[in-house]
């Protein structure tokens, strides 16, 4: 079995408007008890002793759901769980390092109150500052998300600065920054195409355009710089040493099962989704399993590499060179060595143009 565990919890306080994720408001705690139940059942169904390399626990908020009993069942080097603001409490904090977690990512997604309100995130700055100073004192390796380009959010380049210059003393290890993506099916993106339809020009003035979300991003990047977290990969920067394994793992083509609703998993030539049961795995007609064939597979497991700092190794894989020697060629991706690539700066903003001509 595979190395690598990710367990998806579909729970949620309430839905963020730019949000498209597979989860639901409102459960009872009940649902919540057996869903967890569930995915016991499964953990308890793999070999001992049940230890991974990575383990993520995401959402959803994990937290609204008792995560004692699978804590219990499972160890890891790296064990991440993601937090919402919200959720953040001693109690919590404590049961999750005595149950064996030792990273937390945080989804703070905006440091500025009016953009937190408009994404019906339920807190507010300093709340979240609070709240990642209560992660900090039980976990040294926590970070947090944040989103760039949410429409109501000033872009200039001193409100950039300004919201950015309050996480210097927050001690981060981590932080993941992601362009907005216009979801069609996100309370947001039904916003956008009801105003597109309506002509609501005022309410169209306020998406930013890509060279907004570019210059955002480039600015966030180079303050994350600035306090020493290195980028390691397209939306991701770390301290050196604190990068997400769990995230490496999977763009390094490594397997990983993945658990529960709306998680996707890869094992061999297997591809999962939505499995909350392994039996599924064995079943021949399972809806929750896909098989691939081998040069899919193979491919997937490279193309994700060029992501990272690493880049990508391409000696057996002499079909994709022309192009990376014409992207090199265009100051896109940097070679080293004889076949290894990784993108340059300005090849991480183009990057999915770069891997839709790979494939
Ligand atoms: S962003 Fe996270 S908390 Fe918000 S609705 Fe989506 S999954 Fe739930």
């Amino acid at each position: 079995m595979a190395s690598n565990l990710y367990v998806h919890f579909p729970f949620c306080r309430r839905k963020c408007t730019y949000c498209a994720l597979h989860s639901r408001c409102g459960s009872a705690q009940a649902e919540r008890n057996a869903y967890v139940r569930r995915l016991a059942a499964s953990l308890a169904d793999l070999p001992c002793p049940r230890r991974f390399r990575t383990v993520y626990f995401g959402g959803g908020s994990p937290a609204l759901c008792s995560l004692g009993p699978l804590l219990r069942l499972i160890d890891a080097d790296e064990f991440t769980v993601e937090l919402h603001p919200l959720d953040v409490c001693d109690r919590l904090l404590k049961e999750l390092r005595d149950g064996g977690v030792n990273r937390i990512s945080m989804g703070v997604q905006s440091l500025d109150d009016a953009t937190l309100a408009s994404m019906g995130r339920a807190y507010t700055a300093d709340q979240a500052e609070r709240a990642f100073a209560a992660i900090k004192e039980v976990f040294d390796n926590a970070g947090i998300d944040l989103i760039a380009g949410y429409p109501v959010e000033s872009a200039s380049p001193a409100a950039v600065a300004q919201r950015l210059a309050r996480l210097r003393g927050w001690g981060l290890a981590h932080c993941s920054v992601y362009a907005l993506q216009q979801e069609p099916d996100s309370i947001l993106g039904r916003q956008i195409s009801r105003a597109r339809k309506e002509g609501n020009d005022s309410f169209l003035a306020l998406l930013k355009t890509d060279d907004q979300v570019l210059d955002e991003i480039r600015e966030t990047a180079a303050f994350l710089e600035s306090i020493g977290l290195m980028r390691y990969e397209i939306s991701n920067y770390a301290v050196p040493g604190r990068e997400c394994l769990h995230n490496l793992a999977v763009w390094r083509g490594e397997d990983y099962l993945g658990l529960g609703e709306g998680a996707s998993g890869r094992i061999g030539l297997l591809r999962t989704q939505g499995m909350i049961s392994l039996s599924e795995l064995r079943r021949p007609d399972s809806p929750c399993v896909e098989k691939v064939d081998p040069e899919y597979d193979s491919v997937e497991r490279a193309i994700f590499r060029l992501r990272t700092r690493e880049g990508v190794d391409v000696s057996d894989r002499p079909q994709w060179r022309a192009a990376l020697e014409r992207f090199a060629a265009e100051g896109l991706v940097v070679r080293s060595g004889d076949s290894s690539y990784r993108l340059s700066a300005r090849g991480t903003e183009v990057c999915d143009s770069i891997l839709a001509e790979l494939v």
